[in-house]
């Protein structure tokens, strides 16, 4: 590394000789560096507490009031992590042992060469920088899978619509269908639970005369009419390619039945505007409806019976609602 990291590190810098400081002052700002003037050890401690931004100290040993190493013991009970370097006249090992003791990173002799002065800064505050650059790193790292996770959850969301929700008419699929249905019974103990079963009539017919495109689109319209006729809690869904089911509570039969004929009659009713061909298109369902009783131990023996009563409704005209007799 350069003197180039030295560039916005801020330094405390503690020297109560006035002329040393000027220099060296000189010399650190022209690196970039932000310093932090001190002239002795006690306000250099209430510099380091005033500012909580600084990155190393750099002090004098010998100054009045008090000095740099009983300043750094000080500053040590505060924050330990800093880096120190002592510019010193002293070799006596009474001030080596004190400074190895407070933790001093390096020294460097007076006169200050500034050359020192730089090497000295570069090696202490490296292994500072490169913690930063790693929590910076890291910070981007969490960043990007905090942002993963998301799109995960997002994607997992519309994979899981995707498999419930059936593509061409945006209904349930038969699988839903079967899954929301069979919490509906587990809720029904009063035998209230009606089974609906729903096929368009003659619907081949209609894919021969019009093409299998607008039979798609009968078959959306279809969907939409019934979807929009039924109630929040009813469960609605496309079971096979042009047969439809439904489950609802009801107090009675008669409004039960009444329900899916006005279902039916909506369906009667629509009219699909084929308009590049000029021609407004129509069709039918037949339904067969069948209530739960005590027997059922699960939806589908109530389907099977909702099926016998279309089979009925099949057979004797169409486009009529046929309720299962036993
Ligand atoms: P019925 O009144 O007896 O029900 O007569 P139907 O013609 O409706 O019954 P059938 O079971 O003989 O034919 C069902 C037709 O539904 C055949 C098939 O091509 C068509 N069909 C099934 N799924 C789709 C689909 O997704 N799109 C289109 N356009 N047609 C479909
Ligand atoms: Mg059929
Ligand atoms: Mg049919
Ligand atoms: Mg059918």
């Amino acid at each position: 590394m350069t003197k180039e990291i030295l560039k916005d590190l801020t330094i405390l810098y503690v020297e109560d000789d006035q002329y040393i400081q000027e220099n060296t002052v000189i010399t650190l700002e022209m690196l970039q560096i932000n310093v932090i003037k001190a002239c002795n050890g006690k306000e250099g401690v209430e510099k380091f507490i005033q500012n909580d931004n600084i990155d190393l100290i750099l002090t004098d040993i010998n100054m009045p009031i008090m000095n740099g190493l009983d300043m750094i013991e000080q500053i040590n009970t505060i924050r330990r992590d800093v880096p120190v370097i002592v510019t010193t006249a002293h070799q006596e090992a009474e001030f080596l042992i004190k400074a190895i003791e407070v933790g001093v990173n390096s020294y460097i002799m007076k006169p200050i060469d500034i050359y020192k002065i730089i090497d000295s800064l570069i090696k202490s505050f490296e292994p500072i920088m490169l913690k930063r650059q790693l929590l910076e790193k890291n910070k981007e790292l969490l960043t990007i899978n905090e942002s993963l996770e998301l799109k995960v959850k997002e994607r997992t969301k519309e994979l899981e619509l995707l498999a419930t929700i059936d593509s061409l008419t945006n209904v349930n699929n038969r699988r839903n269908f079967f899954t929301l249905s069979k919490e509906v019974f587990a809720f029904d103990t009063a035998n209230k639970l009606y089974t609906v079963m729903i096929d368009i009539d003659k619907f081949k017919n209609l894919n021969d005369t019009y093409g299998h495109s607008i039979g798609d689109e009968v078959l959306k319209m279809v969907s939409k009419t019934i979807n929009e006729a039924t109630e929040e809690k009813d469960v609605f869904g496309r079971i096979g390619g042009e047969e439809f089911a439904l489950v609802f509570i009801s107090d009675t039969i008669e409004k039960a039945q009444e329900k899916v004929n006005v279902i039916r009659q909506k369906i009667e009713d629509l009219e699909y505007n084929d308009e590049p061909n000029n021609r407004i298109i129509q069709c039918t369902i037949s339904i067969g409806i069948a209530q739960k009783n005590n027997d059922d131990l699960s939806i589908d023996t109530i389907l099977a019976r909702a099926d016998e009563a279309l089979y009925e409704a099949k057979g004797t005209g169409r486009n009529k609602v046929v309720a299962f007799r036993a």
